[in-house]
């Protein structure tokens, strides 16, 4: 056990962050753990990424604040590492630097019209329904009757689930008040969910896939020649497991034919890779090529067609964003590491480390690794004396960078929840709305 204070610096206060700050509080006690975020308010994609719909899961921030209030630790936010802070700065300042910066740049499609308007990446779209400043200017078109959103994950999902919910249905969530006036006014007759591999390699969950089932204007549309009849023997159980449940579920919606009434109809669409997006300024329509998936891969027929799409959101996958100084793996859109080690005294952990996968809790198990191998470490090392807050409070104060602490995400959050009048809260979005509020 290490005895003399060590001073560690989070560099993103998302779960990971959270997840870290409370296993190194737990394994290095007296340790002083500052925890910055780009952000006024902590908590990462809970916050910005999870759907305004699924309240449940943030209940997780609840835990994380838990973690902020302990004593010797601090959450600082507001401060962008690489515009307030160098790298270089935290190096010198801590014994110990995580960087859990987790990953929102969005992945590109690379197909000719891209670059056309209203086409979107996920994470610039979740960022305006969801609020985070400077996402929430983004004004998506919203304009047209079908909207395409390319990718088989759960985020997919969301943002069609989001699409097709009923103001009332969206009533027990927090939207932003933009995104609620956007998509009431949204004329939206077909939502296009598209894969390029097959219903088998979905990699969405039975519970999020069920819920289009429920949604009152939404009516469900599989092509049943789509749907395998059994599951491949080289899948692994646990694959095997959710694509059986998968098909359950979409074997119902082929069944269940046209539902008149329904003013949207949800389209899943397989084994069809985006190959060009068309239109004069702007998206109208999606080219599609035909693909068949051996042994997991797909493979292409050369055979095209194409749907409308006034709309286009691509949901493939996420790049961290790096700054100054940070080792990165630029083909992997990640921080170069390896097993979590970065360079001495330096770890990530999260998405940030691994990409762009897993849930929540994934990131629980990955942070304790990560915990772990600084416990490796640092066995036989103590401090080296280094400065920790003393030292980057300094520094922030000369450069008169306005921090938020836990007090004041504090005061935020009270602020929303009064604002929300019966709905879990009504988000500041405005970067000097979140600070006034801070500072009240
Ligand atoms: C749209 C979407 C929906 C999702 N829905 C669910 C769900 O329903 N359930 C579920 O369990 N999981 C869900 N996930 C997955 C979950 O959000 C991730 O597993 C988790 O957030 C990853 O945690 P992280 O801490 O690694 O990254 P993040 O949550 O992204 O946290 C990274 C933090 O670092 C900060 N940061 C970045 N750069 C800097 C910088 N330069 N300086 C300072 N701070 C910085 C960011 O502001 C952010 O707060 C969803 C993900 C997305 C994208």
């Amino acid at each position: 056990m290490i005895q003399k204070p060590l001073q560690v610096g989070i560099i993103g206060a998302g779960p990971s962050g959270c997840y870290i700050a409370d296993a190194l509080g737990r394994k290095l006690p007296g340790s002083h753990i500052d925890i910055f975020d780009r952000l006024p308010t902590p908590f990462g994609l809970v916050r910005g990424g999870v759907a305004p719909d699924h309240q449940g899961t943030k209940n997780i921030a609840r835990q994380f604040e838990r973690t902020m209030s302990k004593d010797g630790v601090r959450f600082l936010g507001n401060i962008d590492i690489g515009r307030d802070l160098s790298y270089e700065e935290l190096k010198s300042a801590y014994d110990i630097l995580l960087v859990t910066i987790g990953a929102m740049e969005d992945r590109r499609l690379g197909i000719p019209g891209e670059s056309l308007e209203a086409v979107y990446g996920s994470g610039q779209f979740v960022a305006w329904y969801n609020g985070i400043p400077g996402g929430q200017n983004l004004a998506p078109k919203l304009d047209g009757k079908s909207v395409a959103i390319i990718g088989n994950g759960n985020v997919a999902l969301d943002i069609a689930r989001l699409l097709g919910k009923t103001s009332a249905e969206l009533e027990s969530s927090d939207l932003c008040a933009h995104a609620r006036i956007a998509l009431e006014a949204a004329p939206i007759e077909d939502i296009w969910v598209i894969g390029r591999r097959g219903p088998l390699e979905a990699s969405f969950t039975t519970a999020e896939l069920s819920e289009f089932g429920d949604l009152t204007r939404v009516s469900t549309r599989v092509d049943p020649s789509q749907l395998p009849q059994g599951i491949a023997d080289e899948m692994s159980e646990a694959q095997k497991k959710l694509a059986e449940k998968n098909l359950e579920v979409l074997r119902t919606y082929a069944a269940r034919g046209e539902q008149d009434d329904r003013s949207i109809t949800v389209h899943f669409l397989f084994n069809a890779a985006p190959v060009e997006i068309r239109g004069e300024s702007r998206a109208q329509e999606l080219v599609l090529e035909k693909t068949h998936t051996k042994n997991g891969k797909t493979i292409s027929s050369g055979e095209t067609f194409s749907i409308p799409a006034d709309t286009i959101i691509s949901a493939i996958g996420y790049r961290s964003t790096s700054f100054p100084g940070l080792p990165f793996d630029s083909a992997r859109g990640i921080v170069a590491n390896t097993e979590g080690r970065v360079e001495p005294g330096v770890y990530a952990a999260g998405w940030c480390k691994r990409g762009p996968q897993g849930v929540v809790p994934a990131n629980r198990a990955d942070s304790l690794a990560v915990a772990e191998l600084i416990l490796q470490d640092f066995a036989d090392h103590q401090t080296q004396g280094k400065s920790g807050g003393a030292a980057i409070d300094a520094l922030l104060a000369k450069r008169g960078v306005r921090i938020v602490d836990f007090a004041g995400w504090q005061k935020i959050n009270a602020a929303e929840v009064a604002a929300g009048q019966g709905r879990p809260r009504e988000k500041l979005v405005e970067i000097e709305e979140l600070l006034t509020a801070a500072q009240a």
